[in-house]
């Protein structure tokens, strides 16, 4: 399967651009799409989703016109919206079991098969008697995972799921996601870089409205090795520091405050070369805003 956009363009009424001329190219598999908030992610997510109309640009889904073919996408699409609602008072299995009559799974055989298979697979199966409204936000979020996964969709769209997930229901999340990507693509849109390093072998970094990136997080990373110095420096210089180098990122570190410099060469012997990572990439990405193929 391959899902191919381009030249996407959307400004909203109020005037605001949030999306620029977007490109991209996805193939069957996990792809990350990457930004801060107000990037443009939930608007390009919307768009794909045939719930937004955009104002100029093409996508195209195996020769599916996305834009104009909302019934034919809608027939293999899976979407869990950002803003994620449930009925309180109903269970899982009972909501599944409604959305699988909405999606057309008429034969009731068939359709307990389905819902139980589903909750199996998010990991639901124990609490299928419950009501959603006593759901944590772990549960909830698996459970929108659940009713996108009615239908066996071959495009599955999760806009920012791990938002305010503990480690522990994030990684149970990450797992769930990673084992539902095959054979379909998972488009996972997240501000949160340890959920593309964990789950994408394909990604996008968007920043207001523009792709800056897009390419596979390795190359990525190779390309910034050498380039990244580190120093830990006091909380006080950092206005300083900022003047003189090109900080991309700094973390508290003990008290103090580590840096991380993007430089072609050694800014001084103070400094450390550091091994890049994801973070490294993204943020002097953002910072530098560069457009970039990794
Ligand atoms: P993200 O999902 O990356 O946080 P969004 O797509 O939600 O980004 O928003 C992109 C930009 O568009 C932001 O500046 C946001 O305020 C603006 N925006 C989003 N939805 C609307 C809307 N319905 N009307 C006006 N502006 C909007």
């Amino acid at each position: 399967m391959k899902l191919k956009i381009q030249n996407l363009s959307k400004t909203y009424p109020n005037g605001v651009q949030a999306l620029k001329s977007v490109g991209l190219e996805i193939s069957s598999g996990m792809f990350g799409l990457l930004g801060p908030n107000g990037a443009g992610k939930s608007t390009l997510m919307r768009t794909i989703a045939t719930l937004q109309k955009a104002d100029e640009g093409e996508i195209d889904l195996d020769g599916c016109d996305v834009l104009k073919e909302k019934d034919k996408v809608r027939q293999i699409l899976g979407y869990l919206p950002q803003e994620f609602g449930v009925y309180p008072e109903v269970t899982a299995e009972l909501m599944l079991n409604h959305i699988a009559l909405l999606k057309g799974i008429s034969d009731t055989k068939e359709r307990k098969e389905t819902v139980l298979y589903i909750l199996q697979q998010t990991n639901l199966f124990d609490v299928r008697k419950r009501k959603l409204g006593g759901f944590s936000g772990g549960m909830k979020q698996r459970f929108g995972i659940a009713q996108a996964l009615v239908g066996d969709p071959k495009l599955l769209i999760v806009d920012e799921p791990t938002a305010g997930l503990d480690p522990e229901e994030r990684n149970r999340f990450h797992n769930i996601l990673s084992e539902i990507s095959e054979n379909r693509i998972v488009i996972l849109s997240t501000h949160i870089v340890d959920d593309i390093q964990v789950l994408c072998n394909h990604m996008a970094i968007i920043h207001d409205g523009r792709i800056l990136l897009s390419g596979q997080p390795e190359n990525a990373i190779k390309k910034l090795e050498g380039k990244i110095w580190k120093k830990i420096i006091d909380k006080k210089d950092i206005a300083e520091y900022d003047n003189k180098f090109n900080i991309i990122r700094s973390n508290l570190f003990g008290g103090n405050l580590q840096i991380h410099v993007w430089s072609e060469d050694r800014p001084d012997d103070s400094f450390v070369s550091e091994k890049p990572d994801l973070e490294d990439v993204y943020f002097s990405i953002i910072k530098n805003g560069e457009t970039d193929e990794a």
